[in-house]
């Protein structure tokens, strides 16, 4: 199934970390998807489950070792008046109980139609895939844990990839040295944007001196007094919860994301580029992204960008 409905992996280390840890979890979905046949062009005949409980492939185990199209589609296979498995030879006498078997499984397979095949999501009603209901399903069980900020992770209006993103971070998983030095790739680990000290996770994002100096243009901006915590979850937990929040809840949720997505754009086109912005260009930046997500997902066109950078 995976060669027609997914892309290829990933083998670049430059900014996927995101798609990369999407694309991963694809395993964990396929277990929770069904797949509704149309034309048959994107479903693999013996090797998807699309005709009965199991594979054909594990149904039918003698057919298919028979057959010299192993890897074909569905459609491939439909000659338009039926099956062509394309034996490598007749079939013997005690085999023939076994393709009577199989035409009367496949008697009962849905009719190829014009549509494209899809693919249903048990985790719905409707079989749509949604962000929330996979999260509901995937989850692992340290989240389900009283505590974890997913609200802040999952409800705050960005884009889903930043949503993505976020979840990485508060799960300290993004492919910063630290990380990686774990994997074994054995980097020399310094923040490229302070040259000075470990590139961690919480230190990239939260306490380097340049990232700092954006957390303190919103928090100085807004005019309210905020101890930055020590890691991520944290941050996620208390941004909304001390008072901070005040009317304009959802644009101030995004300050979090916002500064993090800037600096990780930064971070990567210093790593894999070479380009350096200076603080300025950096501030403009997230600034910029700022009133872009409040536009796009927040406030629509209503208002123009210096009255949603006053308001902060
Ligand atoms: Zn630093």
């Amino acid at each position: 199934m995976e060669d027609k409905w997914m892309t290829e992996g990933v083998t670049s280390p430059y900014d996927c970390s995101v798609w990369r840890s999407i694309r991963n979890l694809w395993l964990l979905v396929k277990d929770r998807i069904k797949i509704k046949v149309g034309n048959g062009e994107k479903v693999a005949f013996w090797n998807d489950i699309w005709c009965g409980q199991e594979t054909l492939k594990q149904a039918f185990p003698e057919l298919h070792s028979l057959s010299q199209a192993q890897e074909a589609s569905v459609a491939d296979l439909w000659t338009g008046q039926g099956w062509n498995l394309h034996l490598r030879r007749n079939l013997n006498d005690w085999e023939i109980t076994s393709i009577a078997r199989f035409h009367d499984t496949m008697a009962r397979a849905t009719n190829l139609t014009e549509e494209q095949d899809r693919l249903i999501w048990k985790g719905e009603r409707k079989g749509e895939f949604t962000v929330s209901s996979a999260y509901r399903e995937l989850r692992p069980s340290e989240e389900q844990q009283a505590g974890w900020p997913w609200r802040m992770i999952w409800r705050t209006k960005i884009p889903y990839k930043v949503n993505f993103f976020t979840w990485l971070l508060a799960k300290e998983e993004v492919l910063t040295h630290e990380n990686l030095n774990k994997r074994k790739h054995n980097l020399c680990s310094r923040c490229y944007l302070c040259e000075e000290q470990v590139e961690t996770v919480n230190h990239l994002f939260l306490h380097c001196k340049w990232t700092d100096q954006l957390w303190q243009m919103f928090i100085h901006k807004r005019k309210i007094k905020w101890t930055k915590p020590g890691r991520i979850t944290e941050v996620l937990k208390c941004w909304n919860s001390d008072g901070n929040a005040g009317k304009k809840e959802e644009r101030w949720r995004i300050v979090p994301a916002c500064i993090w997505w800037t600096i990780w754009n930064e971070r990567n086109q210093r790593c894999f580029e070479g380009k350096n912005n200076n603080i300025q260009k950096i501030k403009i930046n997230c600034l910029g992204l700022y009133y872009f997500w409040c536009k796009q997902v927040v406030i629509g066109n209503s208002e123009d960008v210096s009255n949603v950078i006053d308001w902060l």
